[in-house]
């Protein structure tokens, strides 16, 4: 299932990309990889191909807000 319209919360923090302590993260938290970042960080890909044949798009967005918040007070 492909999904059309994608509104991730992510407020680009960079917290996930420091967790993975991934080089391409700029001093200012940006990916410079952004258009060909790996598919793992690709959250609309993510979702698409694997997450969907388990929850919602809604489901997915609730989890990702909380293992967002739970980086953030780790990395930030
Ligand atoms: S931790 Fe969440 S809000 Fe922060 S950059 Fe990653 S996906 Fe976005």
């Amino acid at each position: 299932m492909e999904t059309t319209e994608w509104n991730f919360p992510c407020d680009e923090c960079g917290a996930c990309c420091k967790v993975l302590d991934c080089p391409d993260l700029t001093a200012d938290n940006k990916c410079s990889i952004y258009a060909t970042r790996p598919f793992l960080c690709n959250t609309k890909k993510m979702f698409d191909e694997v997450h969907s044949k388990t929850m919602t798009k809604q489901g997915y967005f609730d989890k990702a807000a909380i293992a967002c918040k739970q980086l953030k007070e780790m990395y930030l």
